[in-house]
């Protein structure tokens, strides 16, 4: 079984090649991302997979069909860059939901300490031999109140973990777990008593710029945001005007609204096209890391494993209990009769 395997890095050909020896996948490593241009570049495969900036729109759907493509696997958990109502009937969409939720969460938790501690300061200036502590004061996480938005399998984590260091746990979730030993309230009571908020809900319509000037109006001043979610729940203009009049206390993001054509790759040496990166990374309380919070050798082997599963799963025994549900885009058990339990 042939599977193109767009926007290939080192790590994953790695993690691939070691899980896939006995699977009888061979995978076809492009570097390219998944777009129309590039898509067929997957002829006479059964098969594509792809990562978070891949682009699988109708019309890569529609030309991934028409070469005979049965399956898209992807190695991640979110689905937004892949028009899943217009792949039904044509193409089986598989996601990886869970690989490590920890790795998300810890690294949003290092990059709150990194922040708000100034290590990323103090690793420079012990460097140079700069042992002054002038402008390196923080403050205490014990006390303050987190807003942990979207309470799955990343913000329980992240919860859990804040919990472990003595903060309030405030959260919102369209679906409230009622397991989950955190204080739910509204979006706006989150956003208006919150020290720090991290974003872990979805990206889709209802969540898209759920972060803009006016959230960030009700905000208190000093707030510490943390985004390892998608980058678009934030309105990144408004962020970066939030920084500029000093009502943000300081960004951690993982994530960014016009990435694609930027993370994962090496820009050292050339001129960025886009401003307000530029300016968000220039600032001193800004802190960027580049879509790197689910890379753990960890997430990287369950990836692999997850994704190798899911496409024999279907080809031995025709679903997949990841298969996506192409009306209402959740994973499996969303409510219908029939094997996989689709609402389709
Ligand atoms: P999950 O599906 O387990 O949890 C998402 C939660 O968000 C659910 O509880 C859901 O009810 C809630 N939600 C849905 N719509 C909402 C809304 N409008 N408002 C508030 N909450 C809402 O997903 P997860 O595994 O915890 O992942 C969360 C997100 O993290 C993913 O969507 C993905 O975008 C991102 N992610 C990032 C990385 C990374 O490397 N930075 C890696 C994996 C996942």
């Amino acid at each position: 079984m042939n599977f193109a395997f767009y926007d290939t890095k080192q790590y994953d050909r790695e993690s691939f090649e070691k899980v896939a020896e006995k699977s009888g996948i061979s995978f076809k490593f492009f570097e390219d991302k998944l777009s129309i241009d590039t898509a067929e570049l997957s002829r006479g495969c059964e098969g594509v997979c792809i990562f978070v900036n891949d682009v699988c729109d109708a019309a890569v759907i529609d030309k991934l069909y028409e070469l005979g493509v049965k399956v898209i696997a992807l190695r991640c958990a979110g689905y937004n860059n892949v028009d899943v109502h217009h792949a039904f009937g044509k193409i089986h969409i598989f996601h990886v939901p869970a690989y490590s939720p920890y790795a998300i969460a810890e690294h949003a938790m290092a990059m709150l300490l990194t922040s708000i501690r100034r290590i990323h300061k103090a690793y420079i200036r012990t460097r140079e031999f700069n042992f002054s502590l002038n402008g390196l004061a923080g403050f205490d996480l014990h006390g303050k109140t987190v807003g942990v938005v979207g309470t799955g399998r990343i913000g329980k984590a992240f919860a859990n973990i804040c919990r472990g260091f003595g903060m309030n746990v405030l959260a919102y979730d369209k679906f409230p777990d009622s397991e989950l030993d955190v204080k739910y309230v509204s979006l706006f009571e989150l956003i208006e008593n919150s020290d720090i908020i991290s974003l872990h809900c979805p990206l889709n319509k209802d969540t898209y710029h759920m972060i803009d000037s006016d959230t960030i109006e009700k905000m208190k001043k000093g707030i510490v945001i943390i985004n390892t979610s998608r980058g678009a729940l934030i309105d990144a203009q408004a962020l970066l005007e939030g920084i500029k009049s000093r009502k943000i206390g300081a960004a951690c993001l993982d994530v960014y609204e016009e990435e694609s054509d930027i993370f994962f790759e090496d820009f050292s040496g050339h001129i960025i096209d886009d401003d307000t990166l530029s300016l968000l990374i220039s600032m001193p309380n800004v802190i960027v890391t580049s879509h790197q919070a689910f890379l753990t050798n960890e997430a990287l082997q369950n990836i692999a494993q997850t994704t190798i599963d899911n496409i024999n799963g279907f080809f031995e025994n025709g679903y997949s209990k990841n298969e996506l549900c192409y009306r209402c885009g959740k994973t499996a058990d969303c409510g219908a009769n029939g094997k996989p339990k689709k609402c389709f």
